[in-house]
């Protein structure tokens, strides 16, 4: 097999060690690019094991430590500092795949620099398609770039899918009739809501099927990594609203599921393991061994499925609206989400509060239907900056 160059943005995350376990099975495969914000002790280690060209480290403080470790050390990795500096390993030439896995609007341009250099682009990021949404669609159209979900229920729904590359054509957009998002429930399934104001970062990071990130798994527990996704999938699959439905399914084994117009309904099934849709996209259109067990489903018994509750995790209702008002929308959900979670996770403000703040910032930004790229980086500040004034002034335990 000839050799592919994969760039590995957010490598030290959870998404981006995932990834690197995939490549150890699949030694065709090999890391041009690796970048972290500031783990550098663990991105050293990355660099000194898979011996990337290039290593990214955004913090500029992390960058001039990072950059002593290498002076000492037996590689030729050469280091580039700055969030610029993610967009030039994006789009280099000698790249073909590029995992973009940095968590939140911090991967946006970096995303985006690789769909329109025409990689294919391997997306776990999805907070970078919620905010630009048609605008990241289109610039994989115009390049060529194939997207390929990582997001276990997208990459479900895409495996589902006849000719499996992104954006329906016409005759696909005909047959299939509706998504089912299926989603866990998260760690409060079964928790009073009377209970939440009592719940704690830890108990919110503590998701039951998947080990994650600390954002994305308090997203997983409000329910809004549902309304991102939700989103997600309007955009990937280019349906509208009506024709998305979410499932709690709590065992997490069937990842998604596409009806078609004649009533034949395909799921994709699998342990809860990112290694499987990760190892789906790098391999695409073949398949690569990833590491994970096979699905037993007699020791799984049985399999459930119930409609979710939207009055307990508003989250979830918020992001189908947003889905719906489509325009500046998703940014403004998305940016006050982001402050919401990371007020959360340091103590200041409570699980309640989180959709409660995501509202209020909402209900004071009128949405633009045709944003360009200026209008969502300035509107993503702008519902930053009515965040945390709220979180201030308001919300503040
Ligand atoms: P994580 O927190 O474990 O890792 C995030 C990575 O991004 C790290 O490498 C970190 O250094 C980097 N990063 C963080 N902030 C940065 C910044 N400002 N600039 C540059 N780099 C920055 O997150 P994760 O769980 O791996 O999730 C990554 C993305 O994948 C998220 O968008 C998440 O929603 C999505 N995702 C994750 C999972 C999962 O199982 N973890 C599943 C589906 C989708
Ligand atoms: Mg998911």
């Amino acid at each position: 097999m000839t050799k592919t160059a994969i760039t590995i943005l957010g490598s030290t995350g959870s998404i981006g060690r995932s990834t690197l376990a995939v490549l150890d099975l699949n030694p065709h495969l090999h890391v041009f690019a690796l970048s972290a914000q500031r783990n550098i002790d663990l991105l050293f280690d990355q660099c000194l094991r898979y011996q990337p060209r290039y290593v990214v480290v955004t913090d500029a403080q992390a960058a001039e430590a990072m950059s002593l470790k290498l002076a000492d050390a037996d590689t030729d990795t050469q280091l580039l500092s700055g969030a610029d500096a993610l967009c030039t390993v994006a789009s280099d030439d000698r790249v073909q795949i590029v995992m973009a896995a940095i968590v939140g609007a911090a991967g946006l341009e970096s995303t985006l620099a690789a769909v329109r250099a025409g990689k294919r682009l391997l997306l776990a990021n999805k907070e970078a398609l919620v905010m630009t949404g048609e605008l990241l669609m289109q610039a994989a159209t115009e390049s060529g770039a194939p997207i390929i979900p990582i997001d276990s229920e997208h990459n479900a729904i895409f495996q589902c899918l006849p000719l499996a590359t992104a954006g329906l054509d016409a005759a696909q957009m005909r047959s299939v009739t509706k998504l089912v998002l299926t989603a866990s429930g998260g760690p409060f399934l079964h928790r009073d809501s009377t209970d939440f104001e009592a719940i704690t970062p830890a108990e919110a990071c503590q998701h039951p099927k998947w080990s994650m990130g600390r954002k994305i798994s308090v997203d997983s527990a409000t329910l809004m990594n549902k309304g991102l996704e939700f989103i997600e999938a309007c955009y990937l699959f280019g349906l509208q609203p009506q024709q998305i439905e979410v499932v709690v399914h709590p065992q997490s084994v069937i990842h998604s599921m596409v009806h078609f117009n004649d009533g034949s309904v395909l799921a994709q099934l699998g342990n809860p393991d990112m290694r499987i849709p990760i190892s789906f996209g790098l391999g695409w259109p073949e398949r690569l061994p990833s590491g994970a067990p096979p699905l037993d489903l007699v020791q799984v018994q049985k399999l459930e499925f119930v409609a979710p509750d939207t009055a307990k995790f508003p989250c979830l209702s918020l992001g189908m609206e947003a889905a719906h008002q489509k325009g500046t929308a998703p940014a403004v959900l998305n940016a006050a989400n982001e402050e919401a979670v990371a007020a959360f996770l340091d103590g200041k403000i409570g699980f309640p509060q989180i959709p409660r703040l995501i509202a209020a910032v909402m209900a004071k930004i009128p949405c633009e239907s045709t944003p360009s790229l200026a209008i969502i980086r300035d509107i993503d500040t702008h519902a930053r900056n009515i965040a945390n004034e709220l979180i201030t002034k308001e919300f503040c335990r």
